[in-house]
This record gives structure tokens, sequence and C-alpha cells, in this order.
């Protein structure tokens, strides 16, 4: 996703290389030899911050030891917007880019980088930040729309790990979790637990699995609720940490949240067109 931006914003005075590729777990991801490499080459270095590259941190430091500077692009984000979930005691919960609102601030943080590094080309990297900005704002409006069909009893978004709180507040449903915020800890059996009565109790129709993490828990609470004999579906695969394939419509910002808002939206029993937004969304029911 910060890939994405970036590209975005550099336009055409930009070389962007991306590190963490689809459906990688940027919580787990530690950097290989080659990446170093990369990075030890690059004139910049951006990345999401707030923790979420838990294994990256050491060698952001090193790099700027080396004189290249690394940018978090959740920098702009105030103490008053960010979450600290209760499991994750002294730490902001990272999934700010779920909440499109969020994400336009990390585009701006990355516009005012570039903008700082490169003066000649300041006016350019403003303009595509205010481009991609109006087409940020008309999917937060979407996303805000649509999630707002779903019947109010059925607004429950039930996920393989906590990257959606940001998504609850910004469009308004509740989110559970077989995880924590982040993927480092195990889930525990009473928490699937709780989530299987509560799916059983509120009759829920369909859970999510994510593109970053194994589908294991949520089979679990699967086979937890038939046999308590209610039966849910697996309502498709959500990009939560990372978008899909290059060159896809799902292998871009947009297109990722478009894809997890529509679906999302359909599968609760909300009202959404078949292919999202742009009508360009290749999902399968
Ligand atoms: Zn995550």
């Amino acid at each position: 996703m910060v890939t994405d931006i970036v590209k975005q914003v550099a336009g055409k005075h930009g070389d962007v290389e991306g590190l963490m590729g689809e459906g990688v777990d940027p919580h787990l991801y530690r950097p290989t030899r080659d990446d170093i490499q990369k990075l030890s080459q690059a004139q910049m270095i951006f990345y999401s911050g707030l923790m979420l590259e838990g294994r990256m941190g050491d060698s952001f430091a090193k790099l700027a030891r080396q004189g290249i500077p690394a940018y978090p692009v959740t920098e702009l984000l105030q103490q008053d917007y960010l979450m600290e979930p209760e499991e994750f005691e002294g730490h902001w919960d990272p999934h700010v880019w779920n909440d499109v609102s969020a994400w336009i601030s990390a585009v701006n943080a990355v516009a005012k980088a570039l903008g700082e590094f490169d003066k000649a080309n300041a006016e350019s990297y403003a303009k595509n930040a205010a481009a991609y900005t109006e087409q940020l704002t008309a999917l937060d409006e979407y996303a805000k729309k649509s999630i707002a069909t779903i019947p109010e009893k059925s607004r429950v978004l039930i996920t393989a790990h906590d990257a959606f709180g940001y998504f609850s507040r910004a469009y308004g449903i509740k989110v559970m979790a077989a995880q924590g915020v982040t993927t480092v800890s195990e889930a525990a059996i009473s928490d699937i637990n709780n989530i299987v009565d509560f799916v059983v109790k509120n009759k829920v129709g369909a859970i999510f699995v994510e593109n970053i993490v194994s589908d294991r828990n949520l089979k679990a609470i699967l086979e937890g609720a038939k046999a308590k004999g209610h039966s849910v579906e697996i309502g498709g695969t959500l990009f939560s940490d990372a978008m899909g394939a290059p060159g896809t419509y799902e292998g871009t910002y947009v297109g990722m949240v478009d894809h997890n808002v529509t679906l999302i939206t359909r599968k609760l029993g909300g009202e959404a067109p078949e292919k999202g937004l742009n009508g360009k969304l290749s999902l399968e029911e």
C-alpha cells in the first residue's frame, strides 16, 4: 500500500520499488539480503510505521546512520486519531490504511517528504497528491455508504486478525478477530470460543479469511458454529495487510479497499454494485 501511494505521488520523477509483495505479512517480515542491498542503494525509504514493520526497525536505524532518510507515512496522524488496543498496550494499532481518510493523510506525508527532498519538483508532487486524494475521497464515501446498507443486526465483521479497528470506527461496523492486532502471537482457544458463541447467538451469516493469514482459525470458528447447529459461510478473502496481485485492480490500494468494502457489504446483506465503485472488481461469489 505504501509502494502504491509513493508511486502515485512521485509519478514520473521517481523510480519506486516495493519490498513486500502480494500476500506478505508485514508484522513478521524480515528483510532479505537482497532487500538490504536495495535499501542501502535507495535515496529515500518510505514505510508504514507505528511498528507495523516490527522486524525492520533495526535496518531503518542502520540506514539512517548511513544518511538514507526513512519516512513513516503515518507520521502526520495525531494521537487523538490513533487507537491503542488493550492487548497491544503501549503501542498504536498500525492498520490505518483500512480507514481511507487516514491514508489520505499518508499521501500528504509522502508529498511533503518528496517535496522537501526534491524541491524542484515539489509542485508536481503536490499536484499528483491532490489528484489521487480526489480518488480516495470518492472511495471513502463509497465505503461509508455501502457499509451503511448492511442491516444493522448483521453489521459485524469477523476476520482472522484484528486489522480492521480503524475500518470499524470509520465505517460503522463492529469487528471481531481470532488473533490480535499483530500476527506475532497465536489466537487463544478462549477467543475462538467467544467468537463461536457470538456467531451462533447472533446468527452471523459470513466470516472472512485474510490474504496474509492462514484460514485455520476461521475454519475452527466455522466448525465450532456448525457443532452448535448454526451454519456460517466463509464470505471470501479480504486484503487486510497487503494488496492483491501486481497488475490487477486488486493489486492497487483503491482496488484493495473497493474489494473489501464490496465483498463485506454484499456478503452481509447490504447493497453494493457487483463490480464495485469503479466497475473493475473480479469478485468470485
Ligand atoms: Zn495486521
